[in-house]
């Protein structure tokens, strides 16, 4: 089918060169409006790749039923942010702002004079009126797919089938993109945490393409020729959702993957202490799910190591 691409610039550099956002849009008969965009935070790579697999196919079909507006590279200043084989931009590197906080409920309070602004101000420009915006990120070295989203829109991601969804209300107000384009557009938003962080690992890719087209055969915009499957495997609040900190200081070996399920009294890793050779083991206190397994694995005390949620 016919699309089109749109370059939106953001940013003109030091060098006198300008970056731009790319959109993809596929506009077909009557039907839903879709938004999706991934690679907000740089290192969150995944979702840009499930997005391209998306632009590929949906470039063989004839037609579609409303319309899809793909953004695969949400923030190119992130992407570029790396340092010594990896990629660091959660954080914008000058004003130390994590990327998927500087957008507004009003777009209109945003400044634009600011890059942090004049960026939020596009996305949420390219998102708005839409139906469904679904906004891919990535968690951990090893995570399990996960969605934010709120209690009234989590029924409508049931085709992505995340095996865990988090729900938030408004009074858990982060200035994220999701939460800002719902309250500002009244729409079904939500964020996809769709793998881990820095890398395209091809068998979760093609997991995840296909649930993503799952989804949208669910909202009948792509062609199904049976009952899209749907499913929601857990629910809970964000509030049940938790940072596991280091309880000892050195190297952490992991004794668990993510998606296990961890009892009472039983450990997650042990953290092996380099100035005496003993050994601690970082036991949980309830009923556990880990969520994600964060990359630092030499730690000092109240350090980040992964994510749980309560079962
Ligand atoms: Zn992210």
């Amino acid at each position: 089918m016919k699309y089109t691409i749109k370059h939106q610039p953001i940013q003109t550099l030091v060098s006198g060169d300008t970056l731009h956002i790319t959109s993809y849009e596929f506009i077909g008969g009557p039907g839903p409006k879709i938004y999706l965009q991934a690679n907000l935070h740089g290192p969150e790579i995944l979702g840009s790749m499930i997005l391209l697999k998306l632009i590929d196919h949906l470039k063989t079909l004839d037609s579609i039923k409303g319309s899809i507006i793909i953004v695969p590279q949400a923030n190119p200043i992130a992407t570029m942010a790396q340092v010594y084989g990896h990629q660091v931009g959660r954080w914008n590197q000058q004003t130390g702002n994590n990327w998927n906080r500087i957008f507004q409920m009003d777009a209109s309070r945003l400044n634009t004079k600011s890059i942090e602004g004049k960026l939020a101000s596009n996305l949420m420009g390219l998102a708005s009126q839409h139906d469904y915006v679904l906004d891919i990120h990535t968690s951990g070295k090893e995570s399990v797919s996960h969605l934010y989203t709120t209690k009234e829109s989590v029924s409508s991601f049931a085709a992505l089938s995340p095996s865990v969804s988090i729900l938030y209300s408004s009074s858990d107000y982060f200035n994220a993109f999701d939460e800002s384009v719902a309250m500002a557009n009244d729409c079904v938003a939500g964020t996809w945490e769709a793998g881990a962080h820095g890398e395209i690992d091809s068998s979760a890719l093609e997991e995840r393409v296909g649930e993503l087209m799952l989804w949208l055969k669910s909202l009948r915009v792509l062609e199904s020729h049976s009952e899209a499957e749907s499913h929601l495997d857990s629910v809970v609040t964000i509030d049940d959702t938790k940072t596991l900190y280091a309880n000892a200081p050195g190297y952490v070996v992991w004794l668990v993957g993510a998606g296990d399920v961890v009892e009472v009294g039983e450990s997650v890793c042990e953290i092996h202490n380099p100035a005496d050779g003993s050994k601690v083991l970082l036991l949980v206190e309830m009923k556990v799910l880990i969520l994600s397994k964060y990359p630092l694995q030499a730690v000092s005390v109240g350090q980040e190591i992964g994510k749980i949620i309560y079962k």
